[in-house]
C-alpha cells in the first residue's frame, strides 16, 4: 500500500531500515515502482501533482530517493527537478520517461540524476539500481558508483534502441562529442595562450624579485575539487586582482579545474551537505556565474541558488558566453572584501548594504510601524539632483538611499568604497513582495500611465500571492486632486506605497505627503510598473551582468533616453572624478 503526498507507509518486512523515497507520477501508473521500491525503503511518499509537491514538505532531512516519472502532472523538467530538491534535497534523483527528449537530456543529466531511462530499462536493472541509492551511505551522490550506473545505463539505452532512435541516439552522441571536444579545445588553447602570454612573464618577474629576499612566489590554498575531493591550488602571493589567479590556468592542463564551472569553493570538510554534494559534481572553474553575478553586484539570490542556475543550464555554448560575459566583469572586479557601511557621493549618504539586509531592515520596520522613506538613485538622479536644490534637500531627508546600476557601481571603484550590491527597485520587488504576503502586508501601487498599475498589481499579485491594496495612476493633478488620492491610499490599509512618477517627482511628492500618508513605507521606484505591466521589457540577465541594462533602455525608447545615458554617463563619471579630488580620498 502506499499513500499520496504526505502520507506515508511502512516497509513490509517491518524492518528498521530509514530510508526515505519519494516518488512523483500518478497512481495508476506507478505502482510497481512503488511496490518495488516499497521492498528497500521503509517510507514511500507519493505525490500526484505539483500542488501536491507544493503542500508537501520541505523535508530536507531524511529522503535518500526521489524518484520523477512522466505520469506526473506536470512535464519533466530541470525547473521541477529543482523545485523537488529544494523540497526534500533527496541524495539520488531518478528520472523515468516514455521518451526522453533529446535537448532535455542535457540538463537532465547535469542535475546529478543517478538514472534517467525508459521505465523498461529501470526494471531489467532495479534492483541494482536500488542497491546504489541505499548502499553508498551520505555522500553517494559523490561515488563513482553513480558513473558506473550511467555508463551502464547509456550500454543498455544503446543496445536496446530501434533502428530509428539508435540512429537519433547516435547523432545525439556524436554531437555531444563533438560540442565536448570543442569545448575542451578551446580551454587547452586558451590555458596555453594565457600561460605563454601572461604567466610565463609574471612568474619569471615574480622569481627575480622575489627569490633574493627569500619571499614566496605562491600560496597555496585547499580547494574543493570535484565530486568534493580536496585539491591544493595555487595562486601569487601577494598579487592584487585576477592577476594572482594566473597559475590557475596550469590546472586546465590537469583537468583539476574547468575554464567555466561552479565557483571555487575552500575546502572545509569532508562531509558536504546535499547541496554542496550536488553543486561539487560539476567541476570548479576559474570563471562562474557566481563570480560574474557578484562582480557586477546583482548575486541577490545568493550562492547555492545562482550555482544551481549554472548548473541547470550548462552545456558548452552556455559556458562560452559566460566567458564572454566574464571578459566585462572583471573591469569592475575588485579585490577587497571591507565596505564602509555608507557610500558617500556627491553629499549624500548612501546606504551600502546587500539586498537580503535591505529586505529585511523594510521587515523590521514595518514590523514596528516607523514610516521609512526609501529613494533608489542612478546616475540620471544624481545628475538631475546636481541642477535641483530641493531635489538633493529631499533625498538627504529620506531614511535610506539604496545606489542603482551600475554607474554607482563603478563610482565606489572610482572612490575606493566598494558597493556590496546594485539595489534597484526592480530587482528589489519580487523580494520586498515574498516578505509582505508572508507578513500579510499589503501594498498599494500609485503611478505609472492609467491602466498600467492594474496591469502590474494583478501580475504582481498572481506571481508572488502579496494584496494590492490598490491601484491609481500618476497622471492626476497634483493641485487639485492629491487629497484624494491620498485618501484612498490610507483607506486602503495598504503598509507598502510605491510610488513610480519618475525621479525627482515621485521623490518630491512622497517627500511633501509623508505626514499626511499612513503606509510605513512609502518608496520611489521609477518605471517599475512598466516592467512589471510587460509593456516595457527588462534587458536581459546577461546584459545587466556585463552592465550595458543603459544600452537595451536607449534601443527601446532612443527618444527619450540617449540624452540620459549618452551625454548623462560620461557626465556622471566627470562629476563622480570632480567629488573624488575635492574630497580627497572620496568617502571619507
Ligand atoms: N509617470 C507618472 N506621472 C508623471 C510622469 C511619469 O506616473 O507625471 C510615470 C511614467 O508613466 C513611467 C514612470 O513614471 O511609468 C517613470 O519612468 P522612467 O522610466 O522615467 O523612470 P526611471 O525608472 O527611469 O526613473
Amino acid at each position: 500500500m502506499y499513500h499520496t503526498a504526505g502520507i506515508a507507509f511502512e516497509n513490509r518486512s517491518g524492518s528498521a531500515k530509514r530510508a526515505k523515497a519519494i516518488i512523483f507520477g500518478r497512481k495508476e501508473q506507478v505502482g510497481d515502482i512503488c511496490k518495488l521500491i516499497e521492498n528497500s525503503y521503509s517510507q514511500v511518499t507519493l505525490a500526484e501533482t505539483s500542488r501536491e509537491l507544493e503542500k508537501s514538505g520541505p523535508d530536507k532531512e531524511t529522503f535518500r530517493l526521489a524518484v520523477m516519472t512522466d505520469s506526473f502532472s506536470e512535464k519533466l523538467s530541470i525547473g521541477l527537478l529543482n523545485r523537488v530538491r529544494q523540497k526534500f534535497a533527496p541524495e539520488n534523483m531518478i528520472c523515468l520517461s516514455g521518451e526522453i527528449e533529446e535537448d532535455n537530456e542535457i540538463t537532465l543529466r547535469s542535475a546529478g540524476l543517478i538514472f534517467l531511462g525508459s521505465y523498461g530499462t529501470f526494471f531489467a536493472h532495479a534492483e541494482n539500481i536500488i542497491k546504489h541509492t541505499l548502499n553508498n551511505g551520505g555522500n553517494n551522490a559523490m561515488k563513482p558508483e553513480i558513473e558506473t550506473a550511467r555508463n551502464l545505463e547509456k550500454r543498455l539505452k544503446g543496445a536496446r534502441a530501434s533502428g530509428r532512435s539508435r540512429r537519433k541516439r547516435l547523432s545525439f552522441l556524436i554531437t555531444s562529442a563533438i560540442a565536448e571536444t570543442a569545448a575542451r579545445s578551446i580551454e587547452l588553447l586558451i590555458a596555453l595562450a594565457v600561460t605563454v602570454t601572461l604567466f610565463i612573464p609574471v612568474l619569471l618577474i615574480r622569481l627575480i624579485t622575489r627569490i633574493p629576499s627569500g619571499q614566496p612566489v605562491f600560496s597555496r590554498r585547499t580547494v574543493c575539487g570535484m565530486a568534493g575531493q580536496p585539491i591544493t591550488i595555487r595562486t601569487f602571493s601577494e598579487l592584487k586582482g585576477r592577476m594572482a589567479d594566473l597559475p590557475l590556468f596550469l590546472e586546465l592542463f590537469t583537468g583539476r579545474l574547468a575554464l567555466a564551472g561552479t565557483a571555487i569553493r575552500e575546502w572545509d570538510t569532508p562531509d558536504p551537505n546535499a547541496e554542496q554534494a550536488y553543486i561539487s559534481m560539476v567541476k570548479p572553474g576559474i570563471i562562474s556565474l557566481w563570480d560574474i553575478r557578484r562582480t557586477s553586484k546583482i548575486a541577490h539570490e545568493g550562492r547555492e541558488a545562482i550555482e544551481w542556475e549554472y548548473i541547470f543550464s550548462k552545456r558548452p555554448a552556455y559556458d562560452l558566453l559566460l566567458l564572454l560575459r566574464a571578459l566585462p566583469a572583471m573591469l569592475y572586479s575588485e579585490t577587497t572584501s571591507a565596505y564602509d557601511p555608507v557610500f558617500r557621493l556627491l553629499g549624500l549618504d548612501i546606504d551600502n548594504i546587500t539586498m537580503a539586509e535591505a529586505v529585511s531592515l523594510i521587515q523590521t520596520d514595518l514590523r514596528d510601524n516607523r514610516q521609512q522613506a526609501i529613494y533608489f538613485v542612478n546616475p540620471d538622479c544624481l545628475n538631475k539632483m546636481a541642477g535641483d536644490r530641493e531635489y538633493y534637500d529631499v533625498l538627504k531627508a529620506g531614511d535610506s538611499i539604496f545606489p542603482d546600476g551600475i554607474g554607482l557601481t563603478i563610482a565606489g571603484k572610482l572612490l575606493q568604497s566598494p558597493l556590496k550590491e546594485n539595489i534597484n527597485g526592480t530587482d528589489m520587488l519580487p523580494y520586498l513582495c515574498r516578505m509582505a504576503a508572508a507578513e500579510r502586508h499589503s501594498i498599494y501601487l500609485l503611478g505609472g500611465k492609467p491602466g498600467i498599475a492594474d496591469e502590474a498589481a494583478s501580475n504582481i499579485n498572481r506571481e508572488f500571492g502579496v494584496t494590492i491594496a490598490g491601484t491609481a495612476d500618476g497622471y492626476f493633478n497634483h493641485e487639485t486632486e492629491t487629497g484624494r488620492i491620498i485618501d484612498d491610499i490610507n483607506r486602503s490599509g495598504a503598509s507598502i506605497l510605491l510610488v513610480a512618477f519618475g525621479a525627482p517627482l515621485q521623490e518630491k511628492w512622497i517627500h511633501h505627503h509623508r505626514n499626511r500618508l499612513q503606509p510605513a513605507l512609502l518608496m520611489g521606484v521609477g518605471g517599475l510598473f512598466d516592467f512589471y505591466s510587460g509593456n516595457v521589457r527588462r534587458a536581459p540577465r546577461w546584459m545587466r551582468e556585463i552592465g550595458i541594462e543603459w544600452i537595451y533602455r536607449i534601443m527601446q525608447e532612443p527618444g527619450r533616453m540617449w540624452r540620459r545615458y549618452v551625454i548623462g554617463n560620461p557626465l556622471f563619471l566627470y562629476r563622480v572624478m570632480k567629488w573624488k579630488l575635492l574630497t580627497g580620498s572620496g568617502n571619507h
